[in-house]
């Protein structure tokens, strides 16, 4: 599986990677999440990017590239990527057809995720970053979670929930615009190329992790594993057959038994009520049981 996840900043790209991830075993790649631990770092590409991102503009194409070059290289793309946050301009999306054309691995699908402005507004706003995994929580519509759910597995204590340097008002608005502008035009060159999908963001995490997996022909429960359903199928199909032939044989042997005694079949009797007694005849089923 090759896909790639298209929406605005806040759309939900991330979570529904992260999850799908999980699931398929296919690596998420995130250009953000690459650029941010490049920052953290103070690597030289985290030192060109860093100014950019600060801003909400996006990062120079030739340094996103060759970071997506690399990354698509490692060994655990062979079996399939999720791509969430690159493409983001025509540039990108015209190189990264070149490149997978070279690999002679084109994409099998491109999510849209649609959710409107005001929405978009409400998450990032309430959006916060564990800053030791880098789970993603919503103080407004998410919170961290109770229980064991609660324990960073990287450090065994409680989640550290920070917020993102570029999750504030003016930098969410000029992310937004650049979004419209330069990311926008991505649904009609992949819509054009008869590979786009669009789903409705909008609503509970779950819910749209169900119209993601159609969207992708996966099961529709989330969190299943997709090779159970034949196995299953297999088994029901197998009892009933099962309770066929059970049936056939039973019919078989009654009219075995039958055949030979040439008499006259004994009258039927009324079937006997749960107390013992014979239902009278034409009572109702509620006179019967009284
Ligand atoms: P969001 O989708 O919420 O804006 P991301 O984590 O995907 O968040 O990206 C954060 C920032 O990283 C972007 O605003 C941009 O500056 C930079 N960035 C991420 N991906 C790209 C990309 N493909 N091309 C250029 N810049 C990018």
């Amino acid at each position: 599986m090759r896909i790639v996840l298209l929406g605005a900043p806040g759309s939900g790209k991330g979570t529904q990677a992260h999850r799908l991830a999980e699931r398929s075993g296919i690596p998420q790649i995130s250009t953000g999440d690459l650029l941010r631990a490049a920052v953290t770092r103070g690597s030289g590409l985290g030192l060109a990017a860093k100014e950019a991102m600060e801003g909400g503009r996006l990062v120079d194409d030739a340094l996103v590239l060759g970071m997506i070059r690399e990354r698509l290289a490692e060994p655990d793309a062979r079996a399939g990527f999720i791509l969430d946050g690159f493409p983001r301009n025509l540039v990108q999306a015209a190189e990264l057809d070149g490149l997978l054309g070279e690999l002679k691995q084109p994409l099998d699908a491109v999510v849209q995720f649609e959710v409107d402005r005001e929405e978009l507004m409400r998450r990032i706003s309430g959006r916060r970053t564990c800053a030791d995994c880098g789970r993603v929580f919503n103080v407004l519509t998410s919170p961290p979670p109770s229980g064991a759910a609660a324990i960073c597995p990287k450090t065994g204590a409680a989640h550290r929930l920070v917020q993102r340097a570029d999750d504030n008002e003016a930098t969410v608005a000029e992310r937004l615009r650049v979004y419209e502008e330069k990311t926008r035009p991505l649904i009609a060159f992949y819509q054009s190329r008869g590979l786009l999908r669009v789903i409705d963001a909008a609503g509970e995490v779950d819910a749209v992790t169900q119209r993601l997996a159609r969207a992708l022909g996966l099961a529709a429960r989330a969190g299943r594993n997709r090779r159970a359903r034949p196995a299953v199928r297999r088994a029901v199909r197998a009892k009933a057959a099962a309770r066929v032939v059970k049936g056939r044989r039973a019919a078989t042997r009654g009219a075995a038994r039958r055949k030979p005694a040439g008499k006259k079949p004994p009258p039927r009797r009324a079937p006997k009520t749960r107390r013992g007694a014979a239902p009278k005849r034409g009572g109702t089923r509620r006179r019967g049981r009284r």
